[in-house]
């Protein structure tokens, strides 16, 4: 069996630690990655507790195929409680984080407490030593893992936090090898309150399957047959980039806070544009994809910039100037933020102030002034100190809630929801806030051959969606392989040494989304915050495929509902008690 069987639990605020066998049970209904780690912290934390409180929990969370060569399965699930949001929050960071901690014996760790002073924690196989970290507190998050890497070894895997981790801006990140970001709803700042500034960790064991030589005949057939073809290669090619044109195209490239759908000059910063200063490529642990893109020019490098910073980080915010936004990305990276929040918050300091709202000398297509912004936000120095606070804050204080671009206070991701309805509900009812990764309509609709602009279908879609990825990322397996639920339960039953079959992941997939919202319900979360800015139910888009295009209110409400009806909610979207009972989860 390929788990480790151990939890490590490490209390900062003594520097203590104990290793706990994993729970049998629940890594059976949840797995690994999002949905055991949301059981755990389900399980164990009290509601309302503060996020940046001590009694907040941060964990990190492997999973079954994780340090075995299952393609695209490096990545390393963090759950935590959002500091941004409130809500439940994973996230995944790529790497070969995962790895090295499952390699040093360990399934998860959990981080509790809050350490005296800046620290960071060290594990090497059985030596888990909270150790001091003075001197790396105030570094970047690139400069600080190259320093512990200098100081340590340069085979240790670090997570990292920068300034903006360290100063509890909730749409801070963590970072690891330098370029990649468990990005959303501040878990940087979950570590920055525990005066943790980094994870390092090397480790020297092995993980074992039943059937060595089933399972690798089984991962090369995959490889050959599913991973390595057609529909995933663009990964390898063009990586999400690719995606500029194709919402261009659709007409839901966000652009100046959502006002639009179209940018005029989106070739300055599409995938085209990108490949004439690309500067080299990466991947994660057993990944053949290797979507990691790395872009040069005079100002910075950096890996990426992905779609998701083009759109928000560029058309969002006007900028035009591909240079400025790698160079925006490359200071997000090592200050610590996440880049979808930063670009967002952004955009809507632009049109407060082109509005005439609130001046914070910030206008859309300024490159110069966007540039500022990260350090300001990182420090919480002078506009800095209002653009920390997210859209939704920002808008409590400052008045322009309804083009505020956020669900539960977290900022949109780079698709147009006027043009893609699904979407929107997608955005609604995710268990994080506005979520491209919980599901993604969008591949099927505005990108694919249904109708984007109906209600139609969308809920059963979305829910489904919903439960294919919350398989996806408990299994810990990259987005960017397009697999079948069969193709995964083939895989677990190959790793786990008994039958897992498509019907269980796909109800497994249920339970975990059910469970997101029961700890969400918890937390007081109802209908009410299930819900999207006025602005795509009023205005109209102007240009493009979406021209005239809005989603509008009642048709929202009615997909909404029928969602509810669905997943057996009620009218508030509370899980019923016969639902919770047919999922088996209880309390
Ligand atoms: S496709 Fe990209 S993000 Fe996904 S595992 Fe491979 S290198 Fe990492």
């Amino acid at each position: 069996m390929s788990y480790q069987g151990k939890v490590l639990r490490v209390n900062l605020a003594t520097g203590a630690h104990t290793i706990e066998p994993l729970h049998e049970k629940w890594a059976r209904d949840y797995f690994g990655g999002k949905g055991l780690g949301i059981k755990y912290l389900y399980e164990e934390l009290a509601p309302g507790v503060d996020p940046l409180s001590p009694e907040n929990k941060l964990i990190l969370m492997t999973g079954p195929f994780t340090g075995t060569v299952v393609p695209v399965s490096g990545k390393l699930g963090i759950i935590t409680k959002s500091p941004a949001t409130g809500t439940i929050l994973d996230c995944s960071i790529g790497g070969h984080f995962a790895g090295e901690l499952k390699f040093a014996g360990y399934d998860a760790v959990i981080l509790e407490g809050k350490a005296p002073a800046p620290s960071f924690l060290y594990i090497e196989d059985g030596l888990v030593e909270v150790r001091d970290a003075a001197d790396l507190w105030g570094q970047g998050a690139q400069d600080a893992e190259l320093a512990l890497r200098a100081k340590l070894s340069e085979e240790i895997k670090v997570l990292a936090i920068g300034p903006a981790g360290e100063n509890l801006v909730t749409m801070s990140c963590i970072t690891s090898e330098l370029y990649r970001q468990a990005a959303r709803g501040g878990v940087g700042a979950v570590m920055g309150s525990k005066n943790l500034k980094a994870v390092a960790v090397r480790g020297n064991g092995s993980v074992t399957v039943p059937d060595i030589h089933k399972f690798t005949a089984l991962v090369k057939d995959f490889m050959r047959t599913d991973t390595l073809t057609d529909t995933n290669l663009w990964a390898f090619t063009d990586g999400t980039p690719m995606l500029v044109d194709l919402s261009q195209n659709t007409g839901i490239l966000p652009t100046l806070n959502f006002q639009q759908g179209t940018f005029a000059a989106f070739e300055n910063i599409n995938s085209d544009s990108l490949k004439n200063v690309r500067a080299g490529k990466k991947g994660c642990l057993s990944c053949a994809l290797g979507c990691g893109n790395y872009s040069k020019t005079g100002r910075a490098s950096v890996e990426g910039p992905e779609y998701e910073t083009l759109a928000i980080g560029g058309s969002n915010c006007g900028i035009e100037d591909l240079e400025a936004i790698i160079k925006f990305n490359d200071l997000c990276d090592n200050y610590g933020i996440d880049t979808i929040s930063a670009g967002n918050v952004t955009a809507f300091a632009m049109e407060l102030t082109e509005k005439g709202i609130k001046d914070f000398g910030l206008r859309f297509g300024d490159s110069e002034g966007y540039l500022h912004v990260p350090k300001l936000i990182a420090h919480k120095d002078g506009i800095g100190a209002d653009l920390a606070l997210g859209v939704k804050k920002l808008a409590q204080k400052y008045g322009g809630s309804e083009f505020a671009m956020h669900v539960k206070g977290l900022e949109f991701p780079g698709y147009e929801p006027r043009g893609s309805w699904g979407m929107g509900l997608a955005y609604a009812t995710s268990d994080r806030g506005a979520c491209h990764m919980r599901a993604w309509p969008v591949a099927e609709e505005a990108y694919g051959e249904r109708d984007p602009f109906t209600i139609e279908g969308k809920a059963q879609l979305v829910m489904d969606l919903q439960h294919y990825n919350a398989v996806k990322f408990s299994l810990i397996l990259c987005d960017f392989w397009a697999l079948s639920l069969e193709t995964m339960a083939q895989m677990l039953s190959a790793v786990l040494g008994r039958e897992i079959r498509e019907e269980d992941l796909s109800r497994a997939g249920e339970r975990i989304v059910n469970l997101a919202r029961q700890f969400n319900v918890r937390e007081g979360f109802s209908k009410k915050e299930d819900n999207l800015p006025e602005r795509i139910f009023k205005e109209t888009l102007k240009t493009g495929a979406t021209a005239g295009k809005l989603l509008p209110r009642e048709e929202f409400e009615r997909m909404l509902k029928e969602y509810y009806e669905l997943r057996g909610w009620d009218e508030n979207g509370s899980p019923s008690a016969q639902t919770l009972a047919k999922l088996g989860i209880t309390g």
